[in-house]
């Protein structure tokens, strides 16, 4: 039995094959560059982008399996940094005109059939190496191209991390639970994975590897350990271990009609998180009072171009409707930092989580930006829906936001369309800035809702999806608290309700002292809300406040 240890970034046990996720290469078509300088610099940045992903993975594994059996990072990264291999490529675009992808494969051809035909078994063997660091290149080439190919039946996916628009095109019957080498818990793909109820560890480092495709695993998402080849021991010690998480899920279902309210009456509203309409009976399965989070942006993510006004306003409807007048939180576009689509061709920057993203590209790029709002406003007839705006930091912003929503709605009142005129307008909490002018803020918008990931990154300077700084990432340092809390009472003052949406909505240590704060409505990932209704109704605040 192999056993490997991650972080645990969703609960819960799944048992079945280990299937190592291999993603389809896009193929690679032999075109003409337009601009061969460019299309060199193309290479180059992707190139450079390759080494720092293997920086990173060396690194990591180093911290946990140690430098002998790190040493393969270290190699691929000197295999990137080849004159030969690079000039290779660089004269392929340079000089034949070609461009990159092709240039990279053929180069790979080239080396990897030189290695095999070599009598040295070592030597031999780097082959496998060049197909592994070309792979890389296509990859940051063209990080959306590639396809997931999928185990025939369900099993554990195993991969070195899955982006969040490769996980939005998943299979999810097909999928018990999800290890990847690399990660962190607060990672878009660990929090689909909570959406998706599915158990996850992230972080599993370079002893996760694709020889073990195939093996029997069990997946531990509540301890972040992965079984490869349990033992009796094991089999049945992690078997009892998923009778009972099913049969506290089971349990827990009894308060699905019981309203959040705290043993001395205090009512705070349990909403939901989710990413796509495929999550909507999961909310209402668990009971949720609302939804908090809807992350418009994964409909972005799944399509190969820009969705049309009628293709959101087909979804935004169908998310109020289903909702039946409950409220319904939807956010704008959120693309940008790790959340990519090929077709907005965003530019490449060196710190994505500080570049063009969210309300940045909105405000950018209006026609996108009025599209949504036009198919929002169209559906808001047909529910409660309320629109959130995601990464303000300034009130020049809300200003221009607000002057678009007015204009949208002049122009869909010309053009005869019904609409809901009252449609709440909130922003998302979740920089520094934006907790710091919170009080202006709150005077200009109809609700806050606080975005714990980002604004845990950006107040302690900490990449969320760096998993090799974890352990230095702490959503309880009391700089985000004083955040939350700052945030709470600024929204009050102005008469406007505050909530949570980002991930420490759910961490259940802090559900009292949320309720100290007066926070008003919590939104977690489906299979949070009847753990935290539970632990609502037997909270008594006047205990708390002693
Ligand atoms: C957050 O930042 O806390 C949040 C809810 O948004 P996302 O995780 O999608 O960035
Ligand atoms: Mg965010």
């Amino acid at each position: 039995m192999l056993v490997i240890t991650g972080t645990g970034a969703s609960q819960g046990v799944a048992i079945g094959p280990l299937h190592f996720l291999a993603f389809q290469a896009a193929e690679i078509r032999r075109e003409k560059a337009a601009d061969p300088e460019a299309e060199a610099a193309r290479f180059e940045q992707a190139r450079l982008a390759a080494c720092t992903q293997l920086d990173e993975l060396y690194r990591n594994a180093v911290e946990k399996v140690g430098m002998e059996n790190a040493a393969i990072f270290d190699i691929h990264r000197m295999m990137l940094e080849d004159l030969d291999y690079r000039e290779s490529v660089m004269d392929r675009i340079r000089n034949q005109g070609l461009n990159a992808e092709y240039a990279v494969s053929l180069t790979a051809e080239e080396f990897s059939a030189m290695f095999s035909s070599m009598d040295d078994e070592y030597m031999k063997e780097r082959a496998a190496d060049v197909a592994d660091i070309s792979e890389r290149l296509q990859q940051a080439l063209n990080p959306q191209a590639h396809k997931a190919l999928m185990p025939k039946g369900p099993s554990i996916l195993a991969a070195l991390d899955i982006r969040p628009s490769e996980a939005v095109q998943l299979d999810k019957d097909r999928i018990l639970g999800f290890a990847t080498v690399e990660g962190s818990a607060f990672a878009h793909t660990a929090i689909l994975a909570r959406s998706m109820l599915l158990p996850a560890v992230v972080g599993l480092g370079a002893k996760l590897d694709a020889s073990l495709d195939g093996k029997p695993a069990i997946l531990d998402g509540y301890s972040g350990t992965l079984y490869i080849d349990p033992d009796d021991a094991t089999k049945v010690a992690m078997q009892a271990k998923l009778r009972e998480s099913l049969k506290r899920r089971e349990d827990l279902r009894k308060l699905k009609d019981q309203p959040s309210v705290t043993a001395d009456g205090t009512k705070i509203e349990v909403f939901a998180n989710v990413n796509h309409i495929s999550g909507l009976d999961e909310a209402a399965d668990n009971a949720a009072e609302g939804i908090g989070l809807f992350r418009s942006e994964f409909l972005f993510l799944e399509s190969k171009t820009y969705p049309t006004e009628e293709e959101q306003f087909a979804v935004y409807k169908k998310v109020a409707t289903f909702m039946q007048g409950k409220k319904v939180v939807i956010r704008t576009l959120d693309i940008g930092a790790d959340k990519q689509a090929d077709y907005f061709h965003l530019p490449d920057e060196a710190n994505p989580a500080l570049g063009l993203r969210a309300i940045r590209l909105c405000l950018t790029r209006p026609e996108v930006f009025k599209t949504q709002l036009r198919a929002l406003y169209r559906a808001s007839v047909f529910g409660n829906i309320a629109i959130m705006f995601p990464m303000i930091i300034s009130v020049e912003e809300v200003r221009d936001i607000r002057g678009i929503t007015d204009e949208v709605m002049g122009e869909l009142k010309n053009e005869g369309f019904a609409f809901n005129a009252d449609t709440e307008r909130g922003i998302m909490i979740e920089t520094p800035a934006a907790v710091m002018i919170s009080d202006e803020l709150a005077k200009m918008v109809d609700f806050f809702s606080i975005g714990t990931n980002d604004l845990t990154q950006y107040t302690l300077a900490i990449d969320r999806e760096h998993n090799g700084l974890s352990h230095f990432y702490n959503p309880h340092h009391p700089a985000v608290m004083k955040m939350i809390e700052i945030t709470v009472k600024a929204a009050h003052e102005a008469g406007i309700w505050a909530g949570i949406c980002g991930e420490l909505g759910a961490d259940l240590t802090l559900t009292e002292t949320f309720l100290r704060m007066g926070v008003d409505e919590l939104s977690v990932s489906p299979g949070m809300i009847l753990p935290l209704k539970e632990k609502i109704i037997k909270t008594d605040m006047r205990a708390v406040m002693k």
